[in-house]
């Protein structure tokens, strides 16, 4: 028996090497070598199939398809920020409960001082009534006592409460697509696969 030069290098096979397998890049005996043959063969039923499921995959594509998974976010986006404007709102009416509440003795001690300033220039209109002889001056007094308290009121109630509530329209939410970016074409997305690289099988065994 001569000697054999190379042998199969597949795990505990000792027969001689008839070929280069480029499948598994090895020197194989010529039963493993028609093991892999068999299994590359194998391998194209499955392929087909995979190839007409894409086939039905890209048949089956459409627009809605694309847009549904956005929608479905920006209608969960509704739902979240229904619920925390919700939670805003409710949150800001205690707010404004607690704050009248600890401003209560301010409001009552300013409702007390306007009502004695009022009651003051009522007295004072009624003497001037009863003595008969107001002048214009005077009356321009009362009428300028007047016109503070009702500084006086406003005032107060600017001062007691006030919400300041503002609407952001702008930037809560931007739609884009990236078909629309200037600096990206289509054929980025388009990987066409070399054809030539695809299938590399031998039969006859290169040196290694
Ligand atoms: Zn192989
Ligand atoms: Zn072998």
């Amino acid at each position: 028996m001569s000697e054999v030069k190379k042998r199969c290098q597949l795990n505990d096979c000792n027969r001689a090497a008839s070929t280069y397998c480029f499948c598994c890049n090895k020197n194989v005996c010529t039963r493993h070598f028609a093991e892999h043959i068999d299994a590359v063969k194998a391998q194209i039923d499955p392929l087909a199939n995979e190839i007409n499921t894409m086939v039905e995959k890209i048949q089956g594509l459409t627009i809605e398809q694309l847009s549904e998974k956005p929608l479905c976010e920006l209608r969960q986006w509704q739902i979240d920020m229904h619920q925390l404007i919700d939670e805003i709102f409710f949150a800001k009416c205690k707010e404004i409960e607690d704050l009248a509440r600890k401003n209560q003795e301010k409001f009552v001690e300013h409702k007390k001082q306007q009502f004695e300033i009022i009651m003051k220039i009522q007295d004072d209109v009624k003497q001037l009534v009863e003595d008969g002889d107001a002048t214009f001056e005077q009356i321009q007094l009362l009428k300028n006592q007047l016109a503070s308290v009702e500084t006086n009121l406003a005032s107060f109630r600017n001062n007691f409460l006030a919400v300041n509530a503002r609407v952001f329209a702008q930037g809560l939410v931007t739609v884009l697509s990236n078909l629309n970016k200037p600096s990206i074409n289509q054929n980025q997305w388009t990987n066409q696969p070399q054809l030539g690289n695809l299938i590399s099988m031998s039969t006859n065994a290169p040196p290694s």
